[in-house]
């Protein structure tokens, strides 16, 4: 077995990893920004500036301290571990709360979070539909809070990208910049990145008017003309949204037929501040130090034209992040991961939670929901197989 010593975010490295390194990268960006007294990357996964974001007081007590219930009061993460009865892959609201469950029943999870840690919420403003938080709380403060709660119960946290797994037997074996990490039990929950027209100008001016997240940009367009590309719910969701920012919102679509819901389609057309252009497809996006316009071709005349706009938001889908699982486990047509009974899969021993196999709600409680699903589900199949001790109906 090749190991070395895992190097958490921020640290030194001493010389490059030993044992087989994978090449291929799970996660985004690299761009790291500090909160708090947390190692949590504000990169954005798209590529563009980290979003600066005021410093929480993570280590403040609650306004009403709630004992723990079934695990230690406080356990530092004890870095170096490679080796857990669980690995957790991945960091937003799935696997940390698996985190936080597996933790209190002692199994002393390890969680490889990713290079931009934390999930959707990280690019995420005003949360306002989380349980819990009365006046709303911005989605990374949220997920600081997550993290907060996993370590406090003796969570590794890492925030490193799982390059290659081997799930054929136990230890489940993953790699993370060439290091090794062994596990009985393995929950995926690495979620969904925004999906990209493809265009280089579109990478360039990322972050200069450029975006994929209508809540976290919006607030920079106002009574300004925007774009917004697709023709699916979230299109319509993000046009919708922006009204109350921007003062035009052209949505373009590629078809003259919307994947949206009929009732997203009728409000946006009722709504004087959305053109909706059908057959109209972005063959470049204009502008040099920022966004200027749109290159649009009609995709049944190919009539090419310009129209000039100040921004353009990108809402044509989501890819679930499965490169590193996709040839040991089910993936359905639309390239998400496939749950079998709640959180299973077709290998007995790996659990799926989150956004990485719900296309559905894709919402951070629901997600969370799942974490806490596949962490009873790890902890009672460990304990079927004699690796944990069997204290379920106490443990949680
Ligand atoms: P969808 O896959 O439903 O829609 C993506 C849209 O983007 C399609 O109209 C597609 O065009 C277009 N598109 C894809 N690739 C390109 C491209 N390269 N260039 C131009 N256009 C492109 O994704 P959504 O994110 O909209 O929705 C995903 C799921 O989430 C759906 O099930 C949806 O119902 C749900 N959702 C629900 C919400 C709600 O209920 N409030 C809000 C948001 C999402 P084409 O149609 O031609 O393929």
């Amino acid at each position: 077995m090749s190991k070395q010593r895992p190097v958490a975010r921020g640290e030194a490295r001493s010389g490059e990893p030993k044992g087989s390194a994978p090449t291929k990268r799970a996660g985004g960006g690299d761009s790291s920004f500090p909160f708090g007294g947390l190692q949590i990357d504000f990169g954005r996964g798209d590529g563009s500036a980290p979003l600066a974001l005021p410093a929480i007081d993570i280590a403040a007590e609650p306004a009403t301290p709630v004992p723990a219930v079934g695990g230690p009061g406080s356990v530092a993460a004890e870095a170096g571990r490679t080796e857990s009865k669980l690995v957790i892959v991945g960091s937003g609201p799935a696997g940390l709360t698996a985190a936080i469950y597996a933790a209190r029943a002692n199994l002393e999870p390890i969680v490889l979070g990713g290079t931009t840690p934390g999930g959707q919420l990280m690019l995420t403003s005003d949360v306002e539909n989380y349980p819990g938080f009365h006046d709303g709380i911005q989605g990374p403060d949220l997920m600081a809070l997550f993290r907060a709660q996993a370590e406090r119960f003796g969570t590794l946290v890492l925030d490193v990208d799982v390059d290659a797994v081997d799930l054929s037997g136990r230890p489940f074996r993953l790699w993370a910049r060439g290091v090794e990490y062994q596990a009985q039990s393995v929950i995926v929950s690495t979620g969904a990145s925004a999906m990209w027209l493809g265009l280089e100008s579109e990478t360039r001016l990322r972050g200069r008017g450029v975006s994929a997240c209508a809540t976290c940009d919006g607030f920079f367009f106002r009574d300004r003309e925007i774009g917004v590309v697709g023709g699916g719910d979230t299109a319509f969701e993000e046009a919708t949204y922006l009204t109350r920012f921007a003062s035009k919102i052209h949505l373009l679509h590629r078809r003259d037929a919307f994947r949206a819901s009929k009732i997203m389609v009728d409000r946006a057309k009722a709504n004087p501040k959305i053109e909706i252009h059908t057959n109209v497809a972005v063959d470049e996006v204009l502008g040099d130090e920022k966004v200027s316009g749109v290159q649009l071709r009609d995709t049944e005349t190919g009539k090419r034209s310009k129209m000039p706009l100040d921004g353009l938001f990108i809402a044509i889908g989501h890819r679930p992040n499965t490169d590193a699982f996709r040839d040991w486990l089910d993936i359905d047509d639309k390239g998400y991961l496939v749950v079998h009974d709640r959180t299973n899969t077709k290998i007995d021993g790996v659990f799926v939670a989150g956004d990485v196999h719900d296309h559905r709600y894709r919402q951070a409680v629901t997600a969370a929901g799942d974490g806490c699903m596949a962490a009873i589900d790890a902890e009672r199949w460990l304990e079927s197989q004699g690796i944990a001790e069997a204290t379920t109906l106490t443990a949680w």
